[in-house]
């Protein structure tokens, strides 16, 4: 199998750093082996590169791309709303049409918000628990992630030696340069473990519990069962308001999410990613009477691209097509063949491995075997080899991220599944 050459991205990336710091746009752009890539274009579950590169996508924008590169019936709807205009700060009926398709689909979503990125819908929702229960303190969970704003980056990715006891997690820092006051009203605890939530609501001065409902930014993590319901009870004991981030599990685990999936109702829920497929466009949704805190308690929500009129365009078509066709089922039987096939493959070369996670999204781990139930759980895997792993898939067609996620898309058809488990095999013999 002859390897791809890079040296296009490469020479270009650093040319490009004379003007765009780091060559990128995004922190988690930076530092992917062989190189930060440059695209050229990208069609159905492929990316062509600067190099000519045809790469099969798992990336697939971080997530958003459930339909595939460019469908044809998002790309027409956008299309169409571009020819009658760009930005009107006025609504427009494919706003309307987005909202009542959001509503129709997802459990909690009795009124919804757009904005433009998941970050700050988070923002709309933690400002919309506190003017609702009067109180400061936001719950969050060891190894979600909830944007990059000062006041939620905090234990997302804390090294073992940082992390503190289970039962009393510290608050760890993502970055240099945020607010130390910013996690003065934030409390942190370790996911999936019911009395750990239990026993903190009971104090009855939380605002808010925010979790990804299912972990999927470290490895791909179902809740344990009866945790989401245990942690539902213990909202509506104590009056605290019930945050599912379904950013990347929204319009991707299910078409009604991870809420749907799990048969566990949340009050507010915030979506972006697969939402619009790819358009910069993210939700916040939930109870009417939560909701319409905006209007009748005026709490503050603006934003001047929010319910952006292409954009729109796009969430409507995409979220018909999700709605109409049998994408969860297609990515349900190719997500378990891939899965099964690394699976399988790695353990055939011996090399010490879990797969776990949804066809949706999984996550693939080296250097463990056991099933990975917390962030914790998380600690012993071979990241070094990983990204070994990951650059051997790059070199020979198999765009993979190196933190061990795979996307699936409506476009990873059984040829295409396929010809990623050859490659993926060619991979972990360079490895093994
Ligand atoms: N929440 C979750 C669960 C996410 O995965 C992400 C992005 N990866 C965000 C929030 C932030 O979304 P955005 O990048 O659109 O601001």
């Amino acid at each position: 199998m002859s390897t791809n050459s890079f040296e296009s991205s490469k020479r270009k990336i650093s040319q490009a750093c004379q003007y765009l710091a780091g060559g990128v746009s995004s922190n988690f752009r930076l530092g992917i082996s062989p190189t930060p890539l440059v695209i050229h274009s990208g069609s159905g579950p492929y990316l062509i590169d600067a190099d000519g590169n045809r790469l099969i996508d798992y990336y697939l924008g971080m997530g958003p791309m459930i339909l595939g590169h460019n469908p044809q019936r998002v790309i027409d709807a956008a299309k169409a709303q571009l020819d009658r205009g760009i930005l009107f700060a006025g609504q427009t009926e494919v706003e309307f049409e987005a909202a009542r398709l959001v509503c129709e689909l997802v459990p909690c979503a009795e009124r919804v918000r757009f904005g433009s990125s998941g970050t700050e819908v988070i923002q709309a929702a933690l400002r919309l628990a506190r003017a609702a229960t009067g109180r400061q303190t936001i719950v969050k969970f060891e190894g979600h992630y909830h944007g990059w704003l000062d006041n939620v980056l905090w234990s997302v990715s804390p090294t073992a030696e940082m992390c503190g006891p289970a039962d009393n997690p510290a608050k760890v820092r993502g970055t240099p340069g945020q607010d130390p006051g910013s996690a003065d009203h934030l409390d942190v605890l370790v996911w999936n473990d019911l009395s750990a939530v239990e026993q903190r609501l009971a104090r009855g001065d939380v605002a808010a519990v925010i979790m990804e409902p299912a972990m999927c930014n470290t490895s791909a993590i179902p809740p344990r069962a009866g945790y989401l319901e245990g942690v539902r009870a213990a909202c509506s004991k104590t009056g605290t308001i019930l945050i599912f981030d379904e950013v990347i599990t929204g319009f991707r685990l299910s078409a009604g999410g991870a809420q749907k999936l799990f048969g566990v109702t949340p009050d507010l829920a915030t979506f972006g990613k697969a939402i619009a497929n790819g358009f910069p466009v993210a939700a916040l949704a939930g109870r009417a009477n939560l909701m319409e805190q905006f209007v009748s308690a005026r709490v503050m929500h603006g934003g001047t691209y929010n319910a952006h009129p292409v954009n729109m365009a796009a969430t409507v078509a995409t979220l018909q097509e999700l709605a109409d066709s049998d994408v969860y089922s297609h990515i349900e039987r190719r997500g378990r063949q891939l899965m099964e096939g690394v699976g399988e493959i790695l353990r055939r070369y011996s090399i010490p491995a879990r797969v776990q996670g949804f066809p949706g999204i999984f996550h693939v781990a080296l250097g463990v075997t056991k099933p990975i139930e917390s962030f914790r759980d998380t600690f012993g895997i071979d990241r070094s080899r990983y990204v070994r792993f990951t650059t051997a898939l790059i070199e020979r067609g198999v765009r993979a991220l190196e933190r061990g996620a795979w996307f699936l898309s409506r476009e990873h058809d059984e040829t295409v599944i396929e010809r990623t488990l050859e490659i993926v095999e060619a991979a972990v013999k360079a490895i093994a």
